[in-house]
């Protein structure tokens, strides 16, 4: 339907035949397109700092910090927090400084303790504290590493390594550490991971004890596990080079020893 005798405009639009006309757009700013034909302009917002009051679009510019944080539209930045110990009481980020660990954990954030935080507290009561409530075997390590009470330390270090809850890493670690020779013989002769009895050989430092493995296979063979296989099974000969390594580990200690 063409109009013969003139549009009947309504702003840029044809009310009749729907033609439109590049005047008199009834725009929307802040999307800058014309709500009526669709044309486009560049976008005008009514910034008030970093947002906009009319559509609540926010830009990057013109933030109202209040530390760390925008007070306009809640952006966050990694500067000028307001720390209480370990945490930010405006935005709640964490930083590696001032925990409050109980019962390891700490009160304030609520992270777990791990060894390396452990690295980091030379507060005696308090590693003795961690000691008694330890979760995990690498946490006892390096609270261990860090008392300056041998006795407890060597009593967490004999605890790991007698554990079989414990990977063997930690316990090799833990029987690096040991200086009780009781405690060392027992797991050179009884325990059934060849790499353990053979550190715990390696750290020892009772002659008699070594002499008693160099001479003897009798201690060796005599793990449970071992009399339950018969020879010519695959595990009796590995058994059999083990403890002959065993031996060749005894007598090198007792040379260096000598
Ligand atoms: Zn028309
Ligand atoms: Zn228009
Ligand atoms: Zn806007
Ligand atoms: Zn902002
Ligand atoms: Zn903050
Ligand atoms: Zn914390």
């Amino acid at each position: 339907m063409a109009c013969l005798f003139g549009h009947k405009w309504k702003g840029c639009k044809c009310e009749n035949c729907g033609k439109s006309r590049d005047e008199q757009h009834d725009w929307d700013l802040c999307k800058g397109k014309c709500k009526r034909c669709g044309k486009t302009q560049a976008e005008q917002h009514n910034w008030n700092g970093c947002k906009c009051s009319r559509c609540g679009k926010i830009r990057d510019e013109q933030h109202a910090w209040d530390g760390c944080v925008c007070s306009q539209c809640r952006r966050q930045r990694y500067e000028q927090h307001k720390w209480d110990g370990c945490k930010c009481t405006i935005c709640g980020s964490i930083r590696e400084e001032q925990h409050i660990w109980v019962n390891c954990k700490c009160t304030n954030c609520g992270r777990a303790l791990t060894p390396k935080d452990v690295e980091k507290i030379s507060e005696q009561s308090l590693l003795a504290e961690i000691a008694i409530n330890s979760k995990g075997p690498a946490v006892s390590i390096a609270v261990a590493d860090k008392l300056n009470d041998q006795t407890l330390a060597q009593t967490i270090y004999a605890d790991i390594s007698r554990s079989d809850n414990v990977s063997d890493d930690l316990r090799l670690t833990a029987i690096k550490k040991l200086v009780d020779q009781q405690v060392l013989a027992d797991i050179a002769k009884s325990n059934m991971f060849a790499p353990l009895r053979k550190a715990a050989v390696e750290n020892m430092t009772d002659h008699s004890v070594l002499i008693e493995i160099i001479n003897g296979d009798k201690d060796i063979y005599s793990c449970s596990w071992v009399e339950s296989i018969n020879e010519g099974d695959d595990y009796f000969s590995a058994a059999k080079n083990n403890s002959l390594d065993l031996r060749k580990t005894a007598s090198k200690r007792l040379a260096d020893l000598r």
